[in-house]
């Protein structure tokens, strides 16, 4: 079974993933977390590069991010599915969707056209959409560690970001699932302990 967890920056994500793995292991599964860029060699070499180098053109991003990925994809995320051991991917190809689809402008069917050249040309089963209003990310942000990523950006990238993950999950509410993170953390839970239960049935 494979799982996805995306949102914008300050959306709560890592907060959440970790309650999503426990679950998932009390219930006698096991299971991974993958994160990206990274999580191969080359693709720790290919984070380094996306994190370091100040300026790259958008293509050049979007492309390390998809080699990125494709090593993920062959070395760890394929082995462990046929294993029976079930992947949750910290950020998959959704993120650049929005991020480098909407973030940077570069138009989500570009983004398509791009991953339709991955091999295996792999699907989650379940992606969770962790969501806040807009202020509150900036705002969490902003008192957080993560000031360098919101001084990077313009509030305008922030929201083409969100707008395109909102309209990811209108397109496929099936696959994707939105939970709001401005509410109590019992919420929270209570929602994604629901969907994991129809993946687990
Ligand atoms: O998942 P995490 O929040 O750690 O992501 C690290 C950074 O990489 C974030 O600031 C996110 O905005 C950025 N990112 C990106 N494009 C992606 C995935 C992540 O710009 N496709």
């Amino acid at each position: 079974t494979f799982i996805s967890v995306e949102g914008i920056d300050g959306a709560g994500k890592s907060t959440h993933v970790e309650f999503i793995r426990d679950y998932i292991k009390e219930h006698g599964k096991e299971v991974i977390i993958t994160r990206e860029p990274g999580g191969t060699v080359l693709g720790e070499k290919i984070r380094e590069l996306l994190l370091t180098s100040e300026h790259m053109h958008h293509n050049t991003e979007l492309l390390l991010y998809f080699a990125s990925r494709q090593e993920l994809i062959r070395q760890v995320i394929v082995p462990n599915l046929d294993a029976g051991v079930w992947v949750i991917a910290d950020r998959f190809v959704d993120a650049s969707i929005a991020y480098q689809g909407g973030g940077r402008a570069l138009g989500i069917e570009k983004i398509k056209q791009v991953y339709a050249l991955l091999e295996p040309h792999l699907t989650t089963d379940m992606t969770f959409l962790f969501d806040v209003p807009l202020e509150l990310a900036l705002d969490r942000l902003s008192r957080g560690r993560e000031l360098d990523r919101i001084e990077l950006e313009s509030r305008e990238f922030f929201e083409r970001v969100q707008s395109s993950y909102h309209q990811l999950a209108k397109e496929e509410p099936e696959r994707i699932k939105t939970v709001m993170t401005n509410q109590p953390v019992k919420y929270t839970r209570d929602l994604l302990t629901k969907y994991l239960d129809d993946l687990l049935k």
